[in-house]
Order: C-alpha cells, then sequence, then structure tokens
C-alpha cells in the first residue's frame, strides 16, 4: 500500500451542508444522514439531509439568478470564463478531489485521478468553449419579413445525478447548463454527495454569482422528488434507474417538465470470428469490469462466435483471474468495493441466480474479504438469452458469455432487449462493422473498442435506455429553448 497515496486520504470534508444561494445550510429539517466509506463499512461523514423545503429554498434561489441575477445579462465569454477558472481550479485539486471520490465512492484512487478527474475536467473545458457560440439562424420566410431565432437558456435546470460517476455526472449535467445560460438546482445520490459539494465550493471561489449553482443533498423520493415537482423548475436532467425515470415522468405531469434521461443497458459485445481475439478479450474485459461494473454501458452481454469461444474465454479468464481487487486507496489496485451493501447484495443475489439458472461460474462468484462492499470479478459461460444474468441490469462485476452462429441471428439477439445504450462490435470486415452499427438499435456503437468517451461525442440512449442525448453540441440541445423572432419590414 502507497503511504503517498493514503495521505491523501486525511482530506478534510469541509462541506456536508445544503448549498443554496451562495451559502453553506443545514437541511431546514435539521436531520442528516451518514455517507459511508464502501471499503470500510465506516461512516465517512453526516450529511444534510435536504428535502423539498430545501429544494424550495434552491428553486427560488435559481430562480431569481436566472430571472433578474447577473447570470441572465452576463456576457456569454465571461460565463464561459468562468467554467474555465472552476476547471483549473479542479486541476489545481486534482489529488484531493480524486481522494474525496475515491473514499465516499470506493473505486480505486488511480481511476478517479487518472480517467473521472480529467474526464470532468475536460467535460467543462468543452462546453466553456461552446458558451459564446450558441446561436439561431436567420430564416427566408414569405413575405416582407425579417425572421430569426434565438437559442434561449431553458430557465432553472434540475439535476438528479447517480453515485457510479460522481465528479463526472457533475461536469455532464454542468457544462452543458452553465454554457447555455442556465443555473442549476442538483440533487446528487445519496451514497456520494461529497464531491458535488466541494465542487460547489469550488465554483463560489472561482466568482460564479450567488444561486446560478445549488446542490441539495438528500434522498430520491423525498429532495430528487421536490426537484421534479417544482414549478419554478424548467427541466430535469436525470441519470440513473428506468424505473426512476418511469416514477420522474409521472411526477413531472403537472409542471410538464422537460425530461432528459440517461438510463440503464444490457449491452452486447460482440466478437466475430474474424476479429483480433486478444483485442477483444482486453475489450470485454475493460468494457464490463470498468469502475466495478458500475457503469450504465457495461458491455455485460458478451457473444463470441462459437468457432472462437474456447480460445476467447481461455483468455478472458486469464486477464479476469489477474485482476487485482482490494483497497482503493492502494496502489496497483484495479477493483474497489460496490458503492453500498444493497449494490452488494443485488450483486450478489444476481451471482446465486446465475448458478441456479445452470450457468457456469468459471472465475469469481464470491465476496472478497469481510469487511467492505468486495465482489470477486465474475465470469458466467454457457449463458442463455432468457437467464436474468443475460436480462437483467446486474451493475457490477458479472459478464455473462454467450455464442452465436451467423449475422442475422446476432443482430436479432443483439437487440432483443427493452435497452439500447450501447454495444459494441470486434471484427476485421469493415461492411460488417458498418451493418453491425446501423442495424443495432443503441445509442452508442463501438467498434473494436469499448469504453471510448469524450466530452464532444454524444452519449445516450434508444428505447428505455433514455431520451436525448449529452455531450457535444446536442447535449446542449436541452438546455436551449428556440425562439423564433419575426420582424415586419415595411
Ligand atoms: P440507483 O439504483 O443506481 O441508485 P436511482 O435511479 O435509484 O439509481 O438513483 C439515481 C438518482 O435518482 C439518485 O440521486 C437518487 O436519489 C435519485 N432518485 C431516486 N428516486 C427518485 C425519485 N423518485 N425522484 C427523483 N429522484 C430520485
Amino acid at each position: 500500500m502507497s503511504t503517498e497515496v493514503l495521505a491523501k486520504v486525511d482530506v478534510e470534508i469541509h462541506h456536508t451542508d445544503c448549498f443554496i444561494n451562495g451559502q453553506w445550510l443545514p437541511a431546514k429539517s435539521g436531520k442528516t444522514f451518514p455517507t459511508i466509506n464502501p471499503a470500510t463499512e465506516e461512516v465517512i461523514a453526516m450529511v444534510a439531509e435536504g428535502d423539498a423545503a430545501d429544494v424550495d429554498a434552491a428553486a427560488n434561489a435559481a430562480r431569481n439568478a436566472f430571472d433578474s441575477g447577473p447570470w441572465r445579462e452576463m456576457d456569454a465569454r465571461d460565463r464561459g470564463r468562468l467554467m474555465y477558472l472552476l476547471a483549473d481550479r479542479m486541476e489545481q485539486e486534482i489529488e484531493s478531489l480524486a481522494a474525496l471520490e475515491t473514499l465516499d465512492n470506493g473505486k480505486p484512487y488511480q481511476d478517479s485521478l487518472n480517467v473521472d478527474l480529467p474526464l470532468a475536467i475536460d467535460c467543462l473545458r468543452y462546453y466553456a468553449g461552446y458558451a459564446d457560440k450558441i446561436h439561431g439562424s436567420t430564416i427566408p420566410i414569405r413575405g416582407n419579413h425579417f425572421c430569426y431565432t434565438r437559442k434561449e437558456p431553458v430557465g432553472v435546470a434540475g439535476q438528479i445525478i447517480p453515485w457510479n460517476f460522481p465528479v463526472l455526472m457533475v461536469a455532464w449535467k454542468w457544462g452543458p447548463a452553465l454554457a447555455a445560460g442556465c443555473t442549476i438546482v442538483m440533487k446528487p445520490a445519496e451514497q456520494t454527495p461529497l464531491t458535488c459539494l466541494r465542487l460547489a465550493q469550488l465554483a463560489k471561489e472561482v466568482g460564479f454569482p450567488d444561486g446560478v449553482i445549488n446542490v441539495v443533498p438528500g434522498f430520491g423520493p423525498t429532495a430528487g422528488a421536490a426537484v421534479v415537482k417544482h414549478p419554478l423548475i424548467d427541466k430535469v436532467a436525470f441519470t440513473g434507474e428506468h424505473r426512476t425515470a418511469q416514477t420522474i415522468t409521472r411526477d413531472s405531469a403537472e409542471t410538464l417538465k422537460r425530461l432528459t434521461f440517461e438510463l440503464g443497458g444490457k449491452s452486447p459485445n460482440v466478437i466475430f470470428e474474424d476479429a483480433d481475439l486478444d483485442a477483444a478479450a482486453q475489450g470485454a474485459y475493460v468494457g464490463l469490469f470498468l469502475n466495478q461494473g458500475q457503469c450504465c454501458c457495461a458491455g455485460s452481454r458478451v457473444f463470441v462466435h462459437e468457432s472462437k469461444h474456447g480460445e476467447f474465454l481461455e483468455k478472458l479468464k486469464r486477464l479476469t483471474e489477474q485482476r487485482k481487487v482490494g483497497d482503493p486507496f492502494a496502489s496497483g489496485t484495479e477493483q474497489g468495493p460496490q458503492v453500498d451493501r444493497a449494490q452488494f447484495d443485488k450483486i450478489m443475489s444476481y451471482i446465486e441466480k446465475g448458478k441456479n439458472e445452470g450457468a457456469t461460474c468459471v472465475t469469481g462468484g464470491q465476496r472478497v474479504g469481510e469487511t467492505g462492499f468486495f465482489v470477486a470479478p465474475t465470469i458466467f459461460d454457457g449463458v442463455q438469452d432468457d437467464m436474468s444474468i443475460a436480462t437483467d441490469e446486474i451493475f457490477g462485476p458479472v459478464l455473462s458469455v454467450l455464442t452465436f452462429k451467423d449475422k442475422e441471428e446476432i443482430i436479432r439477439r443483439a437487440n432483443d432487449t427493452f435497452y439500447g445504450l450501447a454495444a459494441a462490435v470486434w471484427t476485421k470486415d469493415v461492411a460488417l462493422a458498418h451493418e453491425f452499427a446501423a442495424r443495432v438499435r443503441a445509442g452508442t456503437i463501438w467498434v473494436n473498442c469499448y469504453d471510448v468517451f469524450d466530452a464532444a461525442a454524444p452519449f445516450g440512449g434508444f428505447k428505455m435506455s433514455g431520451h436525448g442525448r449529452e455531450l457535444g453540441e446536442e447535449g446542449l440541445k436541452a438546455y436551449t429553448e428556440s425562439k423564433t423572432v419575426t420582424v415586419a419590414l415595411q
């Protein structure tokens, strides 16, 4: 274990209250809830348990900042400048932010430091560059009229995020909202509120005006639902489970919120006969085990051509058995604990189901250690399409291997899921790759790669995996309204 890295765990927890109108405030109810270190099961800190009353204060602050505060009048370039400053501050504090992320979430410190934080910083910079480049068009219409559109901010954005990529989800949500000129009421996940609260403080310190960013930690059915129902909030951007999105859709009916959803998946990762098997095995390994398997786009259904099954499985098994599971702050750790007891129990129950339904557990299948929510990287072979480990999103380090014979069959089976977030294909045949990309109904298709993300590349789902896209230019659309202006010229 590296003492250099461990020293960073001593990072002080400064912010556990609600951040509303530039102030740190306890929940109006006075209630708090614990946030747990999933590696030790110890309480890290007690956090304000915001609910409807706090969301109301946050919504009012965000509304005032949007309607009459300096934000609305601010030059778009200055708005972008503030975003760059926030990204710079994050870069200056990257080690303590990464440590805080690892403490609260359990992901390896090396991943927080080298993957999550850099991607989040990059995302904010990407959208900072957009702040002064959001504009409408001039439109030739009949008669003697001048017609043009304005792209205006949608208003107050309610943002509800999950626990699997806490810092990155903040950047994905704040980036386009701030660039577009919206103000924000964010509810971080109850499992991982700490980095979001820290980022709110950094935003304050670099000069974001009061009320532009508000953060209300708390639980989904109370604080989250209050964001969804609040009449002063114009839109809700949500990342999480499809069942929660269904509740949000119902709860938002009264106020007709604009909604964007990024939900779950059961993504097919398809390896054809002609694929580079070493690369495909590596892609299958990373595509599922990254982030303890807690990725909405995890390649959890790995389909390999039957002629390559044995060879592929051998390679995949070798990689998986070498995976280093343990203290997320220790150097060399590749896999930390699952985020909490509920996720751990759910994953262990799916492992039992896989065994009971007749799949073969070729490696893993058990808990690691006795403290902390560690699960051994697990591969099931001989999986059939109708087994629950092949149909349900497990959100853990459990990979299912299935086989196929031909193209038509595999495209049908790849699509045979109510999700449609991502898919991958491994082949040297360019035509086949493009045909797969065109015919598989998913928001992202990776060809001979997996989990390649970039702030410029849109991400989101078909079917029950959501609607709307985040990232890229498309990600801005969710935060703008189009206004048509027509001027009589005589
Ligand atoms: P997970 O099971 O991965 O935690 P959820 O969809 O339950 O996924 O949670 C994602 C986010 O949605 C969290 O911030 C959670 O608090 C919030 N949430 C849960 N239920 C609701 C709800 N009814 N309304 C609004 N937000 C909710």
